[in-house]
C-alpha cells in the first residue's frame, strides 16, 4: 500500500481526458491524484520534485504488448520494456490461453512493478507455439469457447477480453471465419470484448469486420498488407469507415512491421480516427525495430495528431476500452483527483527525429517525449536519475 505525499511541482500537466493542458502542480496522497493546481502544498514530509519545463501525463496505457516473458519465444520482460517510457499499465494481447494463463498471472506478472493485465488468445495455448505454427489455429481442437469463457469469468481485473490472430500464418482461410465465430463468442459469453489481429488476413477484412461490434477491437489496423483499410485508389473502404462508425475501436499495435505510416496518412486526412496507440512489443527479427510507447506517442504527433490527441490514445481511451474506471485499483487514464496516481513525467526534447517502418517511410518530427520519471500507485518506479529534490541542492 503507497503512503505519504509526492509533489510535482511547476510542470505542464496534460490530461486530455480532463482537458488539462496548462501549468500546473501534481500532489498525489496515499497513491492517488489528492490534487492539481497552482501553488498546492504538501506536508512536511512530502517529496517535493521540481518538473519545471517537464510534460506530466497520466501514465501510459499500452493496449497491445507481449509480456509474458519465458512463456514463449516473443513475449519480452515488462518492467525493462514498459518503465523506462513511461508505461505504467500493459495489456497482453494473447500471449497465453485458458490452458496456460496461470503461470502468467501467477509467476510472470507478480515479478513486475508494471500493471499487467490481459486478453487471452481463443487458442487454448495463446501463443506459446507461435514462432512454429503462427497463433496456432491450424486444427479447430485447439480452440474451447467454454473453458475460455470460464477463465475470463474467473480473473475479473486481470483478463479484459478475447485475442484472435487473424493471420495467413495462423489460420487456414477455410476456417478462419469459424475460428473468429468461436472467439467472438468466448467475447459476448464473457461478457468482454474481442481484439482480432487484422494484419495479413487470409480472409478479406470486410468479411472480419462484419462479425466484430461496438468496443470490439481491430489490432494492427494500419497496416501495409495486401488486406488494408484502403481501396486500390488509396480510399477508405466504405465497410471501414461503417466498423468505425459502428464504434470498433481502431488501434495501433506497430509491432515495427504491421503499421504503415503511408496508410495512417490516408487515415487521418480521410478522417478515420487513430483510437489507440500501442506497441505490440515482442522479442523481433533483428530487422525490425518495435517502438515503445513514448516514441510511438512522439510519431503519431509528428504525422499530424496534436500531442493531446496523440496522448489521450495512449492514456484515457485505452482505459475506456478496457473499462478500467470500473476497477478502483487501476488507472483510469486520467490525472482526476481520486484516481490511482500512475503518471509519466517527460522532457518535450526539440529538435530533428525520424522514425521509420518496414514499408520504407520515414516519418520526420520536430518534438519527442523523453521520459524522466515514472510514477506508479504513487511511487516513483523509474527515473533517469536527473531529478532534483527540492531542498537537497
Ligand atoms: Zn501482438
Amino acid at each position: 500500500m503507497a503512503t505519504g505525499e509526492l509533489l510535482l511541482r511547476n510542470g505542464t500537466i496534460i490530461d486530455p481526458g480532463n482537458n488539462i493542458n496548462a501549468i500546473n502542480d501534481l500532489l498525489i496522497r496515499d497513491g492517488r491524484v489528492c490534487a492539481v493546481g497552482t501553488d498546492l502544498t504538501a506536508n512536511s514530509e512530502a517529496q517535493v520534485i521540481d518538473v519545471t519545463n517537464k510534460v506530466i501525463t497520466p501514465g501510459l496505457i499500452d493496449i497491445h504488448g507481449h509480456f509474458y516473458d519465458g512463456g514463449n519465444g516473443s513475449a519480452v520482460h515488462a518492467d525493462a520494456n514498459c518503465l523506462p517510457y513511461g508505461t505504467t499499465t500493459g495489456v497482453d494481447a494473447g500471449s497465453a490461453g485458458y490452458l496456460n494463463y496461470k503461470a502468467m498471472r501467477d509467476y510472470v506478472f507478480p515479478m513486475h512493478k508494471t500493471n499487467l493485465l490481459c486478453f487471452l488468445h481463443i487458442s487454448a495455448i495463446g501463443l506459446a507455439a507461435n514462432r512454429r505454427l503462427g497463433g496456432g489455429l491450424h486444427d479447430l481442437n485447439i480452440i474451447s469457447v467454454q473453458d475460455t469463457v470460464d477463465a475470463i469469468k474467473a480473473n475479473s481485473g486481470f483478463c479484459f477480453g478475447v485475442k484472435i490472430r487473424m493471420h495467413y500464418n495462423a489460420v487456414a482461410y477455410w476456417d478462419a471465419e469459424r475460428a473468429l465465430c468461436m472467439a467472438k463468442e468466448a467475447a459476448v459469453q464473457s461478457g468482454t470484448r474481442l481484439m482480432v489481429h487484422v494484419s495479413g488476413t487470409p480472409i478479406p477484412l470486410p468479411t472480419i469486420l462484419k462479425h466484430m461490434t461496438e468496443g470490439d477491437i481491430a489490432t494492427h489496423i494500419f497496416n501495409g498488407d495486401r488486406e488494408n483499410i484502403l481501396d486500390n485508389a488509396g480510399q477508405i473502404r466504405p465497410e471501414v469507415a461503417d466498423a468505425a462508425a459502428r464504434g470498433i475501436v481502431f488501434d495501433v499495435a506497430h509491432a515495427g512491421i504491421h503499421c504503415d505510416m503511408s496508410v495512417v496518412r490516408s487515415a487521418i486526412s480521410q478522417g478515420i480516427k487513430i483510437d489507440t496507440i500501442s506497441t505490440d512489443l515482442h522479442i523481433s527479427p533483428d530487422d525490425r525495430t518495435v517502438y515503445k510507447m513514448n516514441d510511438l506517442v512522439s510519431q503519431f504527433h509528428a504525422v499530424g495528431l496534436t500531442l493531446d490527441e496523440a496522448i489521450a490514445a495512449a492514456t484515457v481511451t485505452p482505459a475506456k476500452v478496457l473499462g478500467l474506471a470500473n476497477h478502483s485499483k487501476l488507472s483510469d487514464g486520467t490525472l482526476s483527483v481520486g484516481s490511482v496516481a500512475d503518471v509519466a513525467v517527460f522532457d518535450l526534447l526539440e529538435g530533428r527525429f525520424v522514425w521509420h517502418d518496414m514499408s520504407g517511410n520515414m516519418i520526420e518530427g520536430k518534438t519527442k517525449l523523453d521520459t524522466v520519471a515514472t510514477i506508479i500507485n504513487g511511487q516513483i518506479v523509474w527515473s533517469r536519475g536527473s531529478l532534483n529534490e527540492m531542498g537537497e541542492c
